[in-house]
């Protein structure tokens, strides 16, 4: 299998970009030319493919997937790689993502078992594995660079810590983070691993993190990657459960069902996307923003508008507080027939020019719907109480505000001959302070988190300084 990037002119191979393989891209974060990486053609699953691969455990099923995007890895060991991925012990049950029957046609898939408590663990747990493998391969050092403002941080942690030719410096705005996020973070001991506490908010970690990326010179002698969610890997690990799912939901694989996903970056859903072009037989797939609503007015208008930093909310589902979508590309590629020069056009000149582009007028854009199955819709904090407080009373079920907005959207688009599948995205007990002000009590907490603020805490903290970041970087480098 082959990569190309999303504004490489066509033929493919020909343009400014060549065709990668699988390794080649799997350290590296955007296409030289800008683009994100995508698979030259989407591998076709058939219906007896399907029900052959229906009843496999879920290791063995993200090994099927995976075998047919990565062929630079012997089966053998990308075998091994999901066996030691995807365990009962680090997900918590069998079946990695169970899925929940909520009654009225509507299924919850639990995405949110792992280390961290949020779907990020599900692909950055396996981000983990394979870049210890391809490092060690390769006799080669990296240093992953982040900013978090919470989910991405302690998951990219929790899937690097202890793992051979790695090393992770996480940023993260003092003081900002809730005393549980910051628990999980900063009580890791491991010497791989170093949170830098900044003093300013999250856009000056991101600042920073460019700041370090931009310089090429620094960039190249020390190795400085990240593990953002455009990494194809990541969106390719994803594609697995919505199979899982699929299985769990249906008894013959000539049945449909829908997906509504909670979405901020447009990773998690893009992946929906993949599955289905691969032949996975999926009705819609339900775009879930809340009030930062960039790809809710694209889907509803065809005018995609990047905000301003002012137009920016802070909201009661922060994990999708964005103002741009940065996995968007991927699927507008698609959309546009795979016309990378257009590509080009609107993410490289219209957007950094004017900030948004206006499909509306193209027929393309009407085939997101019928063609490409995806419907959207908010919700808001008021709406996102009220979906918590409902989901309680109704299923005895608490359920975190991310999740609630997939709920609430689900249901807008509920057709009652499909089973409608939502994706859990984290556990409520990351977000507490919602949960008590729609509920007026505490999420439980699962033993094994009891006290975690009071454990030792390993942070080093700056000021929000380029240099200083570096000088830290340069000096465990050593
Ligand atoms: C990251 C995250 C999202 C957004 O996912 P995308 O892949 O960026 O669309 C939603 N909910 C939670 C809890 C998250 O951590």
């Amino acid at each position: 299998m082959n990569y190309l990037s999303t504004r490489a002119s066509r033929p493919s191979g020909t343009g400014s970009v060549p065709l990668k393989r699988f390794c080649e891209i799997l350290l590296e974060g955007l296409a030289p030319d800008g683009g994100l990486y995508l698979p030259e053609s989407y591998p076709q699953v058939s219906a007896q493919q399907l029900e052959a691969w229906r009843q496999l455990p879920y290791a063995d099923l993200a090994f099927e997937i995976l075998s047919l995007y990565i062929d630079d890895i012997p089966a053998p060991d990308l075998r091994d790689i999901c066996r030691a991925t995807y365990t009962e012990a680090l997900f918590g049950s069998p079946q990695i993502a169970p899925l929940k029957s909520l009654g009225a046609g509507m299924y919850l898939l639990g995405l949110s078992n792992g280390p961290t408590l949020a779907f990020k663990d599900m692909a950055m747990q396996l981000l983990g594995h394979l870049f210890e493998y391809e490092l060690v391969r390769r006799g080669e050092q990296l240093n992953i660079l982040g900013a978090t403002s919470g989910d991405t941080g302690s998951a990219a942690e929790y899937a690097m810590r202890g793992k051979q030719g790695v090393r992770v410096f996480m940023t993260s705005p003092h003081g900002r983070m809730s005393p549980f996020q910051q628990a999980q973070m900063f009580s890791l001991q491991d010497a791989n691993i170093h949170n830098l506490a900044i003093e300013g908010v999250f856009d000056d970690c991101q600042d920073i993190v460019k700041a370090v990326s931009n310089d090429l010179e620094f960039k190249r002698a020390y190795k400085i990657g990240t593990v953002n969610s455009i990494n194809w890997a990541r969106l390719v690990a994803q594609v697995v459960y919505y199979f899982a799912g699929y299985f769990q939901a249906t008894r013959t694989s000539t049945e449909r069902v829908s997906f509504a996903v909670p979405s901020g970056n447009f990773g998690n859903v893009c992946a929906g996307h993949v599955a289905r072009m691969m032949g996975l037989p999926i009705e819609r797939l339900v775009v879930a923003t809340n009030e930062n609503d960039v790809l809710d007015e694209f889907f509803r208008t065809g005018v995609y508008r990047v905000r301003g930093s002012t137009d920016t909310f802070e909201t009661s589902s922060p994990s999708r507080d964005i103002s741009t979508a940065s996995n968007f590309e991927r699927f507008v590629f698609d959309l546009l027939g795979r016309d990378g020069a257009r590509v080009q056009q609107l993410f490289g000149v219209d957007l950094p020019q004017k900030g948004c582009f206006d499909l509306s007028a193209d027929p393309r854009f009407q085939e997101a719907q019928r063609r490409y199955g995806f419907v959207s819709g908010k919700s808001t904090h008021a709406q996102r109480l009220h979906t918590i407080r409902q989901t309680y009373e109704q299923w005895g079920l608490m359920v975190d505000p991310h999740t609630a907005d997939g709920l609430k959207v689900a249901r807008e688009h509920l057709d009652p001959q499909v089973p409608m599948i939502v994706l859990e995205t984290a556990l409520p007990m990351k977000f507490a302070s919602t949960i008590v002000e729609a509920l007026g009590c505490s999420p439980d907490r699962p033993a094994a988190f009891e006290g975690i603020e009071a454990l030792p805490k390993r942070v080093r903290l700056m000021s929000a300084d380029v240099e200083q970041v570096k000088q830290f970087i340069v000096e465990q480098c050593k």
